[in-house]
């Protein structure tokens, strides 16, 4: 008979009263998730509302994510997550991580407040299900391989560390092998203070590792998402063939109050803010995300060099040291913005590449 088995469970489960005040009392449907936007942005209710910090429009979470996590009334880019930023660059199933098995340790045995180092790397790990706060690995983008270094902030707040330099050094050596394009990123509180003059070092190794790549004329792409900050922004993300950046993201060394207080003077309105730095000419492009594909696939393009195939035959692949490179010559200069490519030209902001 429909229904009757759960007349019999209402039966035997609830006592006189107790059915109509359950009915009453909503059970966890609501309960907030943790929000991967923590730090900045409110969730209110998390799981299924959440609130936009710039213009207080409460938006339906999934509407959201359907739009790539940009509010849809301001354009307000929320954060992503490393594993959300790849997915929505990449072409579906392209991405293949390079380097999971180097694990951060604890050199100078360095303990604060909070705990010796090497446990909160363990906190860090199982929270994020990350090994540390960069991921490395090649995919496709419209068909063109790339090498891609992403970074996590929620991961000890995207702090450098000497395994994200040693794994960022081992991608680009790969990207110079398989002259292949390298996107960046770049979300980051600074250096690893945890590990001390090891992570500065990580600012001398990075640029270092770059400089091998325009030596072969392979460009950088560097992405620069809310927040960046301290070493990273200071080496390898800020010298780039060309910067990007998201809307409204901050940008730079120290931090707005910490120069206000060191110098005693008041900084202007919107000073690191993306939109602030492209005016003074420390970046090149402010991309909105929905258009970060496009874009990329334009530079790209732009900066193969005269007589290359189009587009790159597809590298999937954990590529070892005795790969092929795809025939490009290591004297070729950078291709001229003006012969090479055959994508549109009509950026979504302005600003040019340099
Ligand atoms: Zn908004």
């Amino acid at each position: 008979m429909p229904g009757r088995g759960w007349v019999t469970r209402v039966a035997r489960d609830a006592r006189p009263g107790q059915q109509m005040r359950n009915f009453f009392h909503r059970q966890g449907k609501f309960r907030p998730r943790a929000s991967q936007d923590a730090g900045g942005d409110h969730a209110i209710p998390e799981d299924l509302w959440v609130k936009c910090p710039s213009c207080d429009e409460l938006i339906y979470s999934r509407e959201l994510d359907r739009n790539a996590r940009v509010c849809p009334k301001c354009g307000h880019h929320f954060r992503l997550s490393a594993r959300a930023r790849i997915t929505l660059v990449t072409d579906p199933g392209s991405f293949s991580e390079w380097d999971t098995g180097l694990q951060p340790e604890n050199p100078l045995q360095f303990a604060d407040l909070q705990g010796p180092y090497d446990e909160r790397l363990v906190r860090a790990q199982a929270r994020t299900g990350e090994t540390e706060a960069l991921i490395s690995g090649t995919g496709t983008i419209d068909g063109r391989a790339l090498a891609l270094l992403v970074a996590d902030f929620d991961f000890l707040g995207g702090s450098m560390g000497s395994v994200w330099g040693e794994k960022l050094v081992r991608a680009v050596e790969r990207a110079v092998a398989l002259r292949m394009p390298v996107l960046s990123v770049n979300a980051s509180g600074g250096a690893r203070m945890h590990e001390g003059i090891f992570s500065l070092m990580q600012m001398a190794k990075t640029v270092a590792g770059f400089t091998r790549l325009g030596q072969v004329a392979v460009p950088h792409f560097s992405l620069l998402v809310d927040p960046c900050y301290g070493g990273v922004t200071a080496s390898y993300a800020t010298v780039a063939d060309v910067i990007l950046a998201e809307p409204g993201a901050r940008i730079g060394f120290a931090g707005q109050r910490v120069i206000e207080q060191i110098t005693k003077q008041k900084l202007p309105d919107g000073f690191q803010t993306a939109e602030f730095l492209l005016a003074h000419g420390m970046i090149d492009l402010i991309v909105d995300r929905s258009l970060l594909r496009q874009t990329l696939v334009t530079l790209i393009d732009h900066h193969r060099p005269p007589g290359a195939t189009r587009p790159d035959p597809v590298v999937v692949a954990k590529p070892t040291v005795d790969v092929v490179p795809n025939g490009i010559g290591a004297d070729h200069e950078l291709a001229d913005l003006t012969t090479v490519g055959g994508a549109s030209s009509d950026e979504p902001a302005p600003g040019g590449t340099r």
